[in-house]
């Protein structure tokens, strides 16, 4: 669950073009999970508008083969958009226009039915962008909703996904990924928000703050440096191959939670999962835009993805 926002950016070959697509961090998640995993049915739940954007917006998660039934519609809105803007020297900026955004009525839309909808899936995932949208006054009837998913054995997801932007203050934020760290049962964390946020310096430290809330599986994203895994208790330090040549490192994160996810749906080993995982954000931030195109990192897990599932068998 999250919201889609339509993505511009400037064009590396014409300075007057714009180059349009779409994404969102738990919308790029669930399409390299698809991309990556066919046979894993996987909706996205979110709002969008009525306009021409928000049209071409529900064909693009159609054309990812991404489940519509939970797109809800609202009458006024319109969806989010920002602009990415690159300097003479590569550095990037980023502008906004998502403060009426229709994303952010979500909760109007959770109702019992879409509860028991929900109930027939195994996991559901959200961030700490997805809670940062919702109004603060619906934010207690977003986490009833999704305690009510837990209860009917919804395993819930939660990557914090820092923004400071997006929050009033820093003690808001925290409070509200407090109580989603504590529902949740799978943790995907960067260290650099949670740095940002709780003053934290490492991964070990995430680990920790992670546990006190009794996650259950927990795995910490640490950049080209390590992936620090737990489950239930067992902890795991995974090696990361650091890309040479990276050219835009929007969604590494997003596309590793998506491939992890995809692997634990079919029960791979976590080491498995996380070995999958960090080549695929390898071979996004070779790339420009959160979306690559289709079939690239999907070619670069043919091996690995194969390999697993043989060794799994032999062993
Ligand atoms: P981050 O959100 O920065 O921790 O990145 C998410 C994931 O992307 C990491 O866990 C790595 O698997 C991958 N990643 C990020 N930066 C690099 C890099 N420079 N080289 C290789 N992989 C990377």
């Amino acid at each position: 669950m999250g919201e889609c926002m339509v993505e511009l950016r400037t064009d590396e070959y014409s300075a007057t073009s714009l180059h349009q697509s779409f994404a969102g961090d738990v919308y790029n998640s669930a399409v390299y999970l698809k991309r990556c995993f066919d046979d894993v049915f996987v909706g996205f739940v979110t709002v969008t508008g009525d306009d021409t954007f928000s049209h071409r917006m529900r064909k693009g998660f159609e054309s990812e083969s991404l489940d519509t039934s939970m797109v809800f519609t609202h009458p006024t809105r319109a969806t989010g958009l920002y602009l990415i803007d690159t300097d003479d020297d590569g550095e990037r900026s980023f502008t906004y226009w998502r403060s009426e955004s229709a994303a952010k009525t979500i909760v109007s839309f959770l109702n019992v039915d879409v509860l028991n909808s929900l109930t027939s899936n195994d996991m559901f995932m959200f961030s700490g962008i997805s809670i940062a949208i919702i109004p603060p006054d619906e934010r207690v009837p977003f986490f009833n909703f999704i305690k009510a998913l837990k209860n009917k054995g919804v395993k819930l997801v939660f990557d914090p996904n820092y923004r400071a932007r997006l929050w009033t203050s820093l003690a808001d934020a925290k409070a509200n990924f407090e109580q989603a760290l504590s529902l949740s049962d799978i943790a995907l964390v960067g260290v650099e928000d949670m740095g940002e946020l709780f003053g934290l310096a490492s991964s070990d430290d995430v680990m920790e703050l992670c546990q006190s809330h009794s996650v259950d599986e927990v795995v910490i994203k640490n950049g080209p440096s390590s992936v620090l895994t737990s489950l239930n208790g067992k902890y795991e330090e995974h090696v990361i191959t650091p890309v040479s040549k990276v050219v835009d490192t929007t969604s590494a994160g997003d596309a590793f939670n998506g491939v992890y996810l995809g692997g634990r749906l079919q029960n791979l080993p976590i080491s498995h999962c996380v070995s999958m995982a960090a080549k695929a954000a390898g071979t996004v931030i070779q790339h420009r835009g959160a979306i690559i195109p289709k079939g690239v990192v999907e070619a670069t897990l043919e091996g690995v993805h194969k390999s697993t599932l043989a060794s799994d068998l032999t062993t």
